[in-house]
């Protein structure tokens, strides 16, 4: 049986973002916890390169080239939020190709189960914009990777970020291929992702938004999942189901005002896993946010044991 595998890449430590909660110590604390615990039979890989064909199917060429370009002549800010250097352009090629590796190897039965851990993270960029901290969507690239290469038809994307996964949300709005469902802290940042919002064209009810008030904790994150998700997820058949990771809506996390304990990601975590060993398919997960070091670290380690523990579907 083909073990669970973490992957990452030292360059993903070398996108410098100076003072910024978005930092190369989210990665470190994350390992060094794992470390403590001896990894839960998690396999260690390293993150290829995203295959630029594929980045450029997902993104504009010139949106591709512009980001180059910019982190080649030294970086700076793409916007308030958004900061690169010299070492963000690997760094952002090994964050995606992370999150697309870890798919091919679900797909082809080398992995059973797994967590892409990179950054930049993903779930904000659009097709020819970087915001939110993200560069390039690593999940949707990770999505798109499975129906191009892999001829899935069907997709599942839960994002449990406490913020709203916009990027995703616009790249797949028109598809009935990936259905993407989102809970995340109404009114925060980007300020997207009403309930009303529920894709569009052909793609009319494959986005699924689920908008929570502050101070939400596990009983609403865990019953979102639960009640929400599963009955959709049960209706979809997925073939696989990829998991946008942020554990920006702990209770301990300076940058929104949710409720979730490190035991409500271990729990939301486990009631996916139970869904995928339902459903006889794959699941993986990729990082997006969480910023406070120990919580995040805590909360990350738990949803590897919960992974590890999961029953080959
Ligand atoms: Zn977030």
């Amino acid at each position: 049986m083909s073990a669970p595998v973490y992957l990452s890449h030292p360059a993903v430590l070398d996108h410098d973002t100076g003072a910024h909660p978005e930092r190369a110590d989210r990665i470190r604390a994350i390992e060094a916890q794992l470390d403590r615990v001896g990894w839960h039979g998690f396999e260690r890989r390293e993150a290829p390169r995203v295959d630029r064909a594929l980045l450029e199917h997902v993104h504009f060429r010139e949106y591709v080239a512009a980001v180059g370009a910019y982190c080649e002549r030294g970086g700076g800010a793409i916007d308030a939020d958004t900061i690169v250097g010299p070492g963000s352009w690997e760094a952002a090629l090994r964050s995606a190709g992370g999150a697309v590796e870890l798919v091919e190897l679900l797909l082809t039965n080398a992995a059973s189960t797994g967590f892409a851990a990179g950054r930049p993270p993903g779930h904000h960029a659009k097709v020819a914009r970087a915001m939110g901290f993200c560069l390039f969507n690593n999940i949707a690239l990770a999505a798109t990777h499975a129906l191009r290469e892999h001829g899935l038809e069907r997709v599942l994307i839960i994002d449990w970020d406490v913020h709203h996964g916009n990027g995703t949300n616009d790249i797949f709005a028109r598809s009935q291929s990936v259905l993407f469902i989102s809970i995340h802290q109404d009114g925060l940042w980007p300020g997207t992702g009403p309930a009303t919002d529920h894709g569009a064209g052909d793609g009319a009810g494959f986005t699924v938004n689920l908008p929570v008030p502050a101070g939400s904790g596990d009983d609403v994150f865990c019953g979102l999942i639960e009640e929400r998700a599963v009955p959709l997820a049960r209706q979809f058949e997925p073939q696989l189901v990829l998991v946008s990771a942020g554990y920006d809506a702990h209770a301990e996390d300076p940058l929104a005002d949710c409720r979730v304990s490190d035991e409500g990601f271990a729990a939301m975590t486990a009631a996916v896993r139970e869904l995928c060993a339902e459903l006889g398919v794959p699941l993986g997960l990729v990082l997006e946010g969480g910023y406070e070091l120990t919580a995040l670290a805590r909360s990350v380690e738990l949803t590897l044991r919960e992974l590890a523990s999961a029953p080959r579907g």
